[in-house]
C-alpha cells in the first residue's frame, strides 16, 4: 500500500532554511529535519555528506572536507553547494525516483530573482512535475494558524540562523517587510567574540551555540552558570572558564538591539490602519531564535505591543508550507 502512495502521490513541503532543512510528504508529515549543511571533497568537488551527517563532521574534519552551509546568511552564497544539498535531501526521502512530486518550498524572503530560479531548477531536476515558491513569512503566518486571507494585519518575527525575517501579513500578502541578516549566527559569533576578547579563550561555533542555548538571555530573569571549555590564546593549552547568563547577556546585546530596531521600523513603515489591528493582533515571534529566554518580555517592553511566541517555533514554516501544499489551489495568489 505505501509503495502505491509513494508512487502516486507523494508531493513534497520544504522549508529551506539557513540552519535547518525540514521536508514534509503529503500523507506522510514531516519526514526530514536536518541541519542545512553539505561536506565535500576538496580534491573532487563532490558532495559527500548532508545533514546530520555533514554536521558531525563540522569543526572536526580533516584537510579534504569542507563543511559548507550553502544558505548561511539567507542568500545562496554558493549554488552548487546549496543544489547538493538539496538533491542530497531529496535523495534520503522515501519517494520512488519514478515519482514526479509537485513541490512547495520555502525560501527566506530576502533572496534575489537569480537565487529563486536557482532553487527552482535544483528542484525540477529531481523530477518535480511543479515547483511552487512561499516567502517565509506568509508560511510562517500559515503555520502558526493565522487566517492569513483577512483584512487583518499580523505581523511575524521569524529569527533563524542566518536571517530575521519580519513582516505585516494582511488579505494574502507581505504588506511590509524586513529581511536582515542578523539572527542565531550573530549571536553564536557574538558569544565567540565575548570569549576571545574578555578571556582570551578561542571556543568554536558549536560550543558558542551550546552556551546561547543553555544561558543565554534578553533580559535578566533567572541566572545559570556554565563551564565553557577552550583554547588560551596566550598559552595555546585548553582551559576551562565558568560564565553565567549576565555575561552572556551582555554578548548578545548589541544582535539583540539589532532585530529590536528593525521590528520597529517595520512598525514605523505600517500603514495606520494595520498598525492598530497589531494592538489587538500583536506579534507573533517564531523560528529557533525566539526560543531566547527573556526575548519576547524584551520585545514586549520596547515595543509596546502583545508579544507572543510560536508553539513549536522550529516547525511553523513547514507546517504552513504543508498547509500549502495540501491546499494548494486556495493558496496560488501567494505562491511564485
Ligand atoms: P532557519 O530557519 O534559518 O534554518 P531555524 O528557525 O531552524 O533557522 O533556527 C535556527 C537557529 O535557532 C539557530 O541559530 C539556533 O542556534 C537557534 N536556536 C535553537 N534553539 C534555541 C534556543 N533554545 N535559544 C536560542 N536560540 C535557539
Ligand atoms: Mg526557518
Amino acid at each position: 500500500m505505501k509503495n502505491i502512495m509513494n508512487w502516486m502521490g507523494g508531493d513534497i513541503a520544504i522549508d529551506l532554511g539557513t540552519a535547518n532543512t525540514l521536508i514534509y510528504i503529503k500523507g506522510q508529515g514531516v519526514v526530514l529535519n536536518e541541519p542545512s549543511i553539505v561536506a565535500k571533497s576538496r580534491a573532487t568537488g563532490k558532495v559527500i555528506a548532508v545533514g546530520n551527517e555533514a554536521k558531525r563532521m563540522l569543526g572536526k574534519v580533516h584537510h579534504d572536507i569542507e563543511t559548507i552551509r550553502p544558505l548561511r546568511d539567507g542568500v545562496i552564497a554558493n549554488f552548487e553547494m546549496a543544489d547538493g544539498m538539496l538533491q542530497g535531501f531529496l535523495n534520503k526521502l522515501p519517494l520512488s525516483r519514478l515519482a514526479r512530486p509537485r513541490m512547495v518550498i520555502c525560501i527566506p524572503s530576502g533572496i534575489t530573482e537569480v537565487e529563486k530560479r536557482a532553487v527552482k531548477e535544483s528542484a525540477e531536476r529531481r523530477n518535480a512535475r511543479e515547483v511552487f515558491l512561499i516567502e517565509e513569512p506568509v508560511a510562517a503566518a500559515i503555520g502558526i494558524g493565522l487566517d492569513i486571507s483577512l483584512p487583518v494585519g499580523n505581523m511575524i518575527v521569524d529569527i533563524g540562523g542566518g536571517t530575521t525575517e519580519i513582516a505585516v501579513i494582511a488579505l494574502n500578502g507581505i504588506v511590509t517587510k524586513e529581511s536582515l541578516r542578523v539572527a542565531g549566527d550573530e549571536m553564536d559569533e557574538a558569544i565567540i567574540q565575548y570569549f576571545r576578547r574578555e578571556h582570551n579563550l578561542l571556543i568554536g561555533e558549536s560550543t558558542a551555540e551550546k552556551i546561547k542555548i543553555t544561558v543565554g538571555t534578553a533580559i535578566s530573569e533567572e541566572e545559570y552558570n556554565i563551564a565553557v571549555k577552550g583554547r588560551n590564546m596566550v598559552a595555546g593549552i585548553p582551559k576551562t572558564i565558568e560564565v553565567s547568563s549576565s555575561q552572556i547577556r551582555k554578548a548578545l546585546s548589541d544582535t539583540i538591539d539589532t532585530i529590536v530596531d528593525s521590528v520597529k521600523i517595520c512598525l514605523e513603515r505600517t500603514p495606520p490602519e494595520l498598525s492598530s489591528d497589531l494592538l489587538d493582533q500583536g506579534i507573533i515571534l517564531t523560528g529557533g531564535g525566539a526560543m531566547l529566554p527573556g526575548l519576547e518580555s524584551r520585545l514586549r517592553r520596547e515595543v509596546d505591543l502583545p508579544v507572543n511566541v510560536a508553539e513549536e517555533p522550529l516547525l511553523s514554516i513547514v507546517y504552513g508550507t504543508g498547509k500549502v501544499l495540501d491546499e494548494i489551489d486556495k493558496y496560488q495568489d501567494i505562491l511564485y
